[in-house]
């Protein structure tokens, strides 16, 4: 794994193998820490009302996700390439879009996120039951159904008795990001990355194709999976988008962090690794 990402790496930049691995996991490493910083922090200054649970509930998950999306693509420098994080970057668009969403309205719309996700988990109980309908279930199965009815069972939320199961915001995710006020966002980002997430036509041929070499076949184009240099601008983009993610919510709930962020210090890291390859 280490020589795979050495020889990856220096296909980027051109540097000392050993000195440079060390720079980059080291940068990695601080990176993850403040981003795990900057959620606790933003956690503990916020002021929990218990009766609109949901709302921090979810926010406080969203924010979450945004980091683990960000923190596991940092620790996975392999896939910082076309291939693959384009997948988290998408995901990472899609957590940004919701939360932006549901900030302009806290208590409606995080009870939609809810309910639609507890609406989804019943429906993968029924598709699973019917399954196996007609014999008994395995030992796992039967484990597998249990805990899915207890966690849906464990929701105790005051507002499910009242609401019925319905989509969740009801609109496209363009509208979405056109009600927060983030299109810019939905069509930079999103969109773009769609076409890896889907593996649709504009990606794969581009990644996934190549120029037959024998002159007699027209130029026409063979399948191939090349390996990819690994390119940190992928782990800039996952900072940048979690930064943007907590300077909504900052926004929205009126708080305020002090310090360096997980994102300033980013950018701080890598302008001096391209610095120091640029020397090399
Ligand atoms: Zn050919």
């Amino acid at each position: 794994m280490a020589s795979k990402l050495i020889d990856a790496i220096s296909r980027t930049l051109p540097m000392d193998e050993g000195q440079e691995l060390k720079q980059i996991n080291q940068i990695i490493g601080v990176f993850v820490n403040k981003a795990r910083q900057e959620l606790k922090a933003r956690w503990d200054q916020w002021h929990i009302d218990l009766s609109k649970n949901e709302f921090y509930e979810v926010v406080g998950a969203l924010l979450a996700r945004q980091v683990t999306l960000a923190t596991q693509l940092a620790e996975n420098p392999l896939i910082w390439n076309g291939h693959i994080a384009p997948l988290i970057l998408r995901a990472m668009a899609d957590v940004y879009i919701s939360l932006a969403w549901i900030l302009k309205e806290p208590i409606d719309r995080s009870r939609k996120f809810v309910l639609y996700g507890l609406g989804q988990e019943k429906l993968n109980l029924e598709h699973r039951k019917a399954q196996i309908e007609k014999r008994d279930p395995t030992p796992a199965e039967k484990i597998m159904i249990e805990s899915s009815e207890a966690w849906i069972n464990s929701q105790r939320f005051t507002f499910l008795t009242e609401v019925n199961l319905g989509s969740w915001s009801g609109i496209s995710t363009r509208q979405m990001a056109e009600e927060a006020g983030c299109i810019d966002f939905y069509n930079y980002v999103y969109t773009p990355f769609s076409a890896c997430s889907h593996s649709m036509w504009n990606h794969i041929a581009r990644y996934n194709l190549r120029q037959c070499l024998n002159p007699l076949h027209q130029y026409h184009r063979c399948p191939y999976d090349p390996e990819m240099p690994v390119d940190p601008e992928y782990l800039y983009l996952a900072g940048k988008y979690l930064q943007r993610s907590f300077s909504t919510f900052d926004e929205s709930v009126d708080m305020k962090i002090e310090g360096q962020s997980a994102f300033e210090k980013l950018c701080e890291d890598l302008n001096q690794l391209n610095k120091v390859s640029d020397e090399s």
